[in-house]
This record gives C-alpha cells, sequence and structure tokens, in this order.
C-alpha cells in the first residue's frame, strides 16, 4: 500500500507508549523500533486480547470496552439483551434530520476458536511485530472494522462535524455460531424498527492486492443429509439393494457436480468463489459391526450456492439424484437459506452513488463479488435493507480463521482514513423519495 497515508497519521498529538514490555515481544519490536505507537492502533491492540472467543466468549469485557467507548465518543449506547447471555449494544450518533432513514455500522463482537499449537505468537496477546503486523484471533475478522468504525467517528466529532442522517455503530454477539441469537433475532425485535435503518454496512474480506473488495450479496448455505436406507443381511454375501451401494451413486452424484463447478471456477477468468457452488461431503455415518450390512446410511454435504442459481431447479436436480440412486431415499436440510436478496450496485442507487464515489475521489479501485460463505448481513437483506460487505484490507492476505491471523497497523490506519470519509458521504445521502 502507498506509503504516504501513514504519514498523514503522525498529525495525532498524542502518542501513547507501546503497552508490551518487551517481555511481551515475542521476538517482534525492539530496541530502536519500540517507539511510540499510534493511539488507534493500542485501543485495536487492547480490544484483541478481550476473549470474545467460542465456546464461551467473554462478552462482558466487550460490553465494558465499548461503554468507554461511547463515554469516549460522548454518545449514548443503549443495550438490547436478545436472550439470557446474549446482549447487543447500540451507539447512536444522532443526525441533524433523525426523520431520514439512518447508516447502521454493523460489527460482531466474538471471533472463532485458534488451535494455539500452529500460532506463532499467543493468538490473544496482539503482539507487533517488527513490520508493524499486529497478530491475534479477530484482527481481520473483524476486531478492525469495530475500532476503525469508532475512530472514524471519534474524529469527525473531534472536527466538529455533523451529518443529516444518523448513525448507528451496531455490535452484535454470536455472528460466529450462525447469529441465532444475534442478528437473526434483532431484525424482528421493535428495536431494530425503531433505528430507522435505510443502508448497512457489515464485514467483508481482505483483499491480496491493491483494490478493496466489496459484498453485495452472499450464497446461500445448504447442510444437507440424505439417507440411504438399504437391505441388511450378512457380511459375506452378496445382498442386493444395499445402503452403500445407494451412498456410493449419492456421494458419486454430489461429487461430480462438484467437480463440475471447480473446473468452471478455475477455467474462468471473472468468476470468483462467491459465483459457483461449492459442495463439500462433511459427514459420514453408519454402520455396526464388520460383518453385518447395514440397514441405513446416511451422508452430510455442506453445500453453498450463489444468488444467481434457481434454487427451486438446484432443489429438483438433488431429488433426480436421490430418485438415481435407488429406492427409499430421503433428504433432510439442517440449514437451508432461500434469501437471495442483492444490494444494488447500481449507480442510480443513491446509497451505492455515494459509496461508491467516495473511492474514486480516494483513487481506490473496487472490485465487487458475492460473499463465499456466511455474515449477517444476510438477515439485513432478508429484511429488505441494502447491505454491503466491506472491511478496508487491501494488500493483505485472506486469514479470517485461519492460523497466524494478522493485520499491519499502517492497513488498519488507512482504514480508519476510509471510513473518515465514507460516513460523511452516507450520511449525507439526500432525502430519498419517501423521506422527508
Ligand atoms: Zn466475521
Amino acid at each position: 500500500m502507498d506509503v504516504t497515508c501513514c504519514s498523514s497519521t503522525s498529525r495525532v498529538v498524542t502518542m501513547l507508549p507501546d503497552k508490551d514490555g518487551p517481555s511481551a515481544l515475542g521476538g517482534g519490536v525492539q530496541g530502536d523500533l519500540e517507539m511510540a505507537e499510534h493511539p488507534s492502533v493500542s485501543l485495536f491492540r487492547e480490544y484483541l486480547r478481550l476473549k470474545t472467543v467460542h465456546p464461551d466468549p467473554d462478552y462482558d469485557a466487550a460490553l465494558r470496552f465499548l461503554e468507554r467507548m461511547a463515554q469516549k465518543l460522548e454518545l449514548p449506547m443503549k443495550k438490547v439483551e436478545m436472550c439470557h447471555g446474549r446482549m447487543l449494544a447500540i451507539i447512536t450518533w444522532t443526525g441533524t434530520n433523525p426523520a431520514l432513514k439512518s447508516v447502521l455500522l454493523n460489527s460482531h463482537m466474538d471471533v472463532v476458536p485458534v488451535f494455539q499449537d500452529n500460532w506463532k505468537y499467543d493468538a490473544f496477546a496482539a503482539v507487533k511485530d517488527a513490520e508493524g503486523n499486529i497478530y491475534g484471533r479477530g484482527t481481520q475478522d473483524m476486531k478492525s472494522v469495530t475500532i476503525q468504525y469508532i475512530e472514524a467517528v471519534h474524529r469527525l466529532k473531534a472536527e466538529g462535524k455533523r451529518f443529516p442522517r444518523t448513525i448507528h455503530l451496531m455490535f452484535v454477539p454470536d455472528e460466529e455460531v450462525g447469529g441465532h441469537k444475534g442478528m437473526e433475532m434483532f431484525v424482528k425485535h421493535p428495536e431494530f424498527q425503531a433505528l430507522n435503518i435505510g443502508f448497512a454496512l457489515d464485514e467483508g474480506l481482505a483483499n491480496p492486492r491493491e483494490p478493496f473488495t466489496v459484498f453485495y450479496g452472499e450464497r446461500c448455505p445448504w447442510w444437507i443429509t440424505v439417507q440411504c436406507p438399504g437391505s441388511p443381511g450378512h457380511g459375506s454375501r452378496f445382498v442386493e439393494n444395499t445402503a452403500a451401494e445407494k451412498l456410493h451413486k449419492i456421494i458419486n452424484s454430489f461429487l461430480d457436480f462438484r467437480e463440475q463447478e471447480k473446473t468452471r471456477l478455475n477455467t474462468s477468468q471473472c468468476l470468483t468463489l462467491g459465483d459457483v457452488t461449492t459442495v463439500n461431503m462433511t459427514m459420514v455415518k453408519g454402520g455396526v459391526a464388520y460383518n453385518v450390512i447395514p440397514a441405513e446410511m446416511d451422508v452430510t454435504f455442506d453445500i453453498r450456492i450463489p444468488p444467481t442459481v434457481n434454487l427451486q431447479e438446484f432443489e429438483k436436480q438433488i431429488q433426480r439424484w436421490c430418485k438415481e440412486a435407488g429406492e427409499g431415499i430421503t433428504y433432510e436440510f439442517a440449514q437451508k437459506h432461500t434469501n437471495q436478496d442483492m444490494t444494488s450496485t447500481e449507480d442510480s442507487d443513491p446509497w451505492w452513488k455515494a459509496f461508491s464515489a467516495t473511492f474514486k475521489t480516494m483513487n481506490i479501485s473496487l472490485e465487487k463479488e458475492i460473499f463465499p460463505a456466511a455474515t449477517d448481513s444476510r438477515f439485513i437483506r432478508a429484511v429488505g435493507l441494502p447491505a454491503i460487505g466491506f472491511s478496508p484490507m487491501n494488500q493483505t492476505p485472506i486469514l479470517l480463521h485461519d492460523h497466524n491471523e494478522y493485520l499491519s497497523e499502517q492497513v488498519f490506519l488507512r482504514g480508519i482514513q476510509v471510513y473518515q470519509e465514507l460516513l460523511p458521504a452516507l450520511a449525507s445521502v439526500p432525502a430519498l423519495p419517501g423521506e422527508v
């Protein structure tokens, strides 16, 4: 990335010393490099050290931290309890015309577990190495974005700015375990209605190259188990109509399709992972003994379907595969998302126009994609609101949920500046038809 962006951050007057003493460096910053750290970076590292990790996230610590942030921003924070132990928080910066629809800045507080043995450093120590790379679970997904929202609002407020539209900073639990006790529940809550949201920003992914990636839709996850019944019998005979023969055919049909989609992705320049259907066989169950042919065998697949695929047709295809594989085969879904709403990225859309114009002005190019996995944006889009998935991380390998997840402090700081430009644009979108 452009190094000039780092020097422009030096206008911040108060510089805090690096909070890690030499003992916590883990072979990282040493000697001359142990210099003053940008306070936004220190804040980011502090948030990374809170163990909001599944299966038992310390949400209390996160909420205490966010309460402090609300005080720092001199803005009110509201907490809403979704169910026992599952609280979400909203910090609100009211606009000069609160009747207009608001801008939502969403981020989740939780992070996925780590396999510590595979990490260079303690995944919750937020170690910064000599290159300024900060290691920790959540550096990319998505504690960076949380702090960037907060710091951007802080700077805009310090500059005395006000905008017509209200900005809500929302911090939700449980995104990493499906959002059932988080965003999925909250979009049906009266408090969600009361936020009067017009447009939402939520998480995206890093881009290893210069452009930023933005996500305007997501694939639908279908988790399916196919049950193959068959004639049981002794393991020494050629029993007809066995569960295993059916299972064999089912597996072949799903994995042949997987191969086709993989080829389609690998032979096309313009397709990304979000544009094709992925199929993965994730579980197989059945059998009781070495010499007993079982009466049933089950196989489970994780399927992710792009919004461009006709879901009815796709399910008919699954039904054909089951029929072709033999008698009595059934299937059931553990998860079957069918919402295929995509957020407009047409220049005629006022929100997209404001969003994309900001990047044009900053001379940053955007790559529009379908998100390959699932985020809380799907619940926001499902209630008819536009949502863009965006985490300002370019020149960064995609390491979410991976070992040694890291983000460089330069990229992190640059991201705050991006939001400093983006938020005024979004919160100043002129009144839309139907708005006062
Ligand atoms: Zn995430």
